[in-house]
């Protein structure tokens, strides 16, 4: 059993496979995976699938790419989307400086929006941070000291100080498909210092396949390639590692129950 923490099952490459992708998660035991909202005029269409299949929960959020694209998110219309039974987390919410597509004064403003949504409902706020690692520290160290959240790092690909930051504030820290990339070194070191109870796999699909997988569309099915990786680094057999982080994926997101 291992459940993939984080996918975008909406976008159009998916939904049109989506019974090919449903039946081969769980030929390769991937229990539930989660359909993260990039911004609230895609929410109607996620929290539909969610509805229709027991095993896909969902997120509410903005993308720090999509953050200029429509009227500011209030913190009550997360609120009263995050109200769903289906709803299991806050975001993604984040900052990007690497494509800086929308711009960073509105992706802050938004982002602590999110944190405030995570704080109000016990959800944990799903963070994208590109090279942007002094300013994510910088507000959720500001915003923590007016009162904790719990949270996680999504396709984590940020620095040491950053994962050390945010597993002291009780984050959760969760790999992506590029832990199996040639060139990530560094992120494979800083693996191995995240203590196990802390660790989510997810395929942040259709973005970055796994290897051996890589250079395809990506799916859910896929991110028992990137749990053997970590299971590797932290000296863990892949049947253990999918149940450990199987189990923090249902204590860090509380509200999704094993069905
Ligand atoms: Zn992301
Ligand atoms: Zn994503």
């Amino acid at each position: 059993m291992i459940v993939d923490s984080h996918c975008h099952l909406n976008f159009p490459e998916m939904v049109e496979d989506l019974p090919g992708i449903l039946e081969r998660a769980a030929s390769v035991g991937v229990t539930h995976m989660v359909c993260i909202c990039s911004y609230i005029d895609e929410f109607a269409a996620i929290r539909a699938m969610a509805e229709a299949h027991d095993n896909i929960f969902c997120s509410v959020g903005v993308h720090p790419h999509d953050a200029g694209r429509e009227a500011p998110v209030t913190l009550n219309q997360l609120l009263d989307h995050a109200e769903h039974p289906k709803v299991i987390g806050i975001g993604e919410t984040g900052l990007d400086f690497y494509y800086d597509k929308s711009p960073r004064d509105i992706q802050e403003a938004n982002f602590r929006v999110h944190i405030e949504a995570a704080r109000q409902t016990g959800l944990p706020i799903i963070v994208h941070t590109r090279d942007a690692d002094e300013k994510t520290m910088e507000i959720l160290g500001e915003e923590y000291k007016k009162g904790p959240f719990p949270g996680l790092i999504h396709c984590f690909t940020a620095g040491a100080d950053l994962a050390r930051m945010v597993l002291d504030i009780g984050f959760y820290i969760s790999f992506s498909g590029i832990v199996t990339f040639n060139n990530a070194g560094d992120l494979r070191d800083i693996a191995k210092t995240v203590p196990l109870d802390r660790i989510l796999v997810e395929t942040d699909a259709p973005f970055l396949a796994p290897v051996p997988e890589r250079g395809k569309r990506n799916e859910p099915a896929f991110v028992v390639h990137t749990a053997a990786k970590v299971a590797e680094l932290l000296d863990q057999t892949p049947e253990d590692m999918a149940r450990i982080s199987s189990d923090n994926f249902f204590t860090a997101f509380a509200k999704a129950t094993a069905t």
